[in-house]
């Protein structure tokens, strides 16, 4: 609600009338010499400030407001064309300064930049009072007030227009920005720092701004001595504050000037005013300028620390991206890992019994002859294979054939180690290869497993049936492959078929040429 009222042309408009009043009466009353020279002329400000914070649309309504109040403080000692032609002037004058500043810093002007600070001193002050100070002197001049020359007069209105303008549009712009944006904050350190720079200011101004013949302290002090207070103000405070401590040094210089005791003491009153006006000039430069940089570098900062936030940011989701990437690639490492595995079962397993496979056998198989050639030892294989097991398949079915086959392994597995090789190569073929074994040794295995089979009761749908087994035993000679040795196995199983079945027999070695009396499927 106040918000509202407040950001409301027509009270903007009573505002800036009132403050236009208000510094025309400062122009004239105040800032100005027993011989009539104005030091500065703040109520253009006033006005530039309104323009360039506020619509373009909203401006003729301000333009107007200036212009009562300035007819309202011309009236008394000007005819009424001269306030109109003097408010035209400021009019135009402002209007220019701010045309042009935000042509060339953009509609949102703020004394943000150095470039901000550099296009206001060249657009307003510098070029605008210029300009309008042509038709100020040429109304002054036709007025007929005036016995100083057109160039003189000139320069007066020009420097008194372009002083006002430097120390009062940065207070200005920069309050009415503080405002809108909320920027007004206390904190108690600042405020005490404050006092001490403007307490010390302005005892050092009230010795350094006044003649020094009647300086208290008895040192000559120069108004230099101010300096190091606007570069304090500039560096440790806002635009805000470097704007209003140049506009204590301004309020200070001028009231010491207008009293007549001023440091220029020697010279003439004109020039003492120009000096006074060169010197407030320099310290708005300094103030602004400097101000208006250091807003710009906590600006870079403030960008620079957001793009390392950002950049954090993106890094840390970057890496947690990675991170979930590379457990997800685990994960699926692990699972192929086993998988694999698991194929390597498969693949070395018999579906049907679990136990080792013929590739299995034959992997195996090599590989522990060639570590027994290697430790010179022992070993022996027992070739075994079902009697008449095609009838069982014929008589109570083929997965009664597959049971049979699954319940003849604990009659081997009882009679060997864990560590012996016993796979299934064939469909009722087993191999079982004994390591550090004599022959003896494995012949009474062989006739133990042939017992034990022979003693099952193997389950068959119709009840309970009895299957015998073959065997054929063969000593590894520390010489023969893995084939051989099998096919010797073979031959000697082929044998205990031969003699009858449900028996054992070993190889004999009689026959060089095992090859030769390889024997056919059993
Ligand atoms: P022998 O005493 O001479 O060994 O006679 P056999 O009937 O056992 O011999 P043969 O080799 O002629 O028959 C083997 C039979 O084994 C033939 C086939 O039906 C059966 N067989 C082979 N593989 C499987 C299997 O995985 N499951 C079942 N149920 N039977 C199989
Ligand atoms: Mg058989
Ligand atoms: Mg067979």
């Amino acid at each position: 609600m106040v918000t509202n009222v407040l950001s409301h042309p027509l009270f903007r408009a009573v505002i800036v009338g009132f403050l236009y009043y208000a510094g025309a009466w400062i122009g004239v009353h105040q800032a100005i010499t027993p011989d009539g020279i104005s030091v500065f002329w703040p109520p253009n400000a006033v006005l530039l400030t309104a323009f360039l914070t506020t619509p373009r649309k909203q401006w003729p309504l301000y333009a107007l407001a200036a212009l009562s109040a300035e007819c309202l403080a011309d009236i008394p000692a000007f005819p009424l064309w001269a306030a109109l032609s003097f408010g035209a002037v400021n009019i135009l004058e402002t209007l220019i300064a701010a045309l042009v500043i935000q042509r060339l810093a953009g509609k949102q002007f703020h004394f943000d930049s150095l470039k901000s600070a550099l296009v206001f001193f060249v657009s307003a002050p510098a070029f605008a009072s210029a300009i309008a100070a042509i038709m100020g002197a040429t109304v002054y001049i036709v007025l007929g007030r005036s016995d100083s020359s057109f160039l003189a007069m000139w320069r007066l209105w020009w420097f008194g227009d372009a002083l006002g303008l430097m120390i009062f549009t940065p207070l200005l712009v920069t309050f009415c920005h503080a405002i809108k944006y909320r920027l007004v904050t206390f904190r108690v350190t600042k405020l005490a720092e404050l006092t001490l720079l403007w307490t010390g200011m302005i005892l050092t101004g009230s010795n350094a701004l006044i003649d020094a013949s009647i300086n208290e302290l008895h040192f000559h002090l120069t108004p230099m001595l101010l300096l190091p207070f606007v570069v304090w103000a500039a560096t440790r405070f806002n635009t805000a504050i470097a704007a209003s401590t140049t506009a204590i040094i301004a309020w200070m210089a001028t009231g010491y000037l207008v009293s007549g005791i001023h440091p220029y003491a020697t010279t003439l009153p004109q020039f003492a005013v120009w000096q006074t006006q060169e010197y407030l000039a320099i310290v708005s430069i300094i103030s602004i300028g400097l101000s208006a940089l250091m807003h710009e570098l906590r600006d870079q900062r403030q960008r620079l620390e957001l793009a390392t936030a950002a950049l954090t940011y993106q890094n840390e989701q970057l890496e947690e991206k990675v991170r979930k990437r590379t457990q997800s690639l685990e994960r699926a490492n692990t699972e192929l890992t086993s998988l694999n595995s698991q194929l390597k079962e498969l693949a070395s397993t018999d579906h049907l019994t679990g136990i080792a496979n013929r590739r299995q056998f034959h992997e195996a198989g090599e590989r522990e002859l060639q570590r027994l050639k290697h430790d010179r030892g022992k070993a022996a294989l027992i070739a075994l294979d079902l009697d008449y097991f095609k009838s069982i398949n014929d008589q109570y079915g083929h997965e009664a054939g597959d049971n049979v086959l699954r319940q003849m392994l604990p009659p081997v597995k009882n009679n060997i180690r864990p560590s012996d090789l016993f796979a299934r190569v064939g469909g009722e073929e087993f191999l079982i290869f004994l390591t550090g074994v004599k022959e003896a040794t494995a012949v009474s295995i062989a006739e133990r497993i042939r017992e034990q089979i022979a003693a099952t009761d193997m389950d068959v749908p119709s009840g309970t049936i009895r299957v015998t087994a073959s065997l054929g035993v063969v000593q590894w000679d520390q010489i023969c492959n893995l084939r051989t040795l099998i096919n010797r196995a073979d031959i000697a199983l082929y044998q205990a078929k031969r003699s009858g079945r449900n028996c054992t027999r070993t190889y004999l070695a009689e026959t060089e040429d095992d090859d030769e009396l390889a024997p056919g499927p059993v």
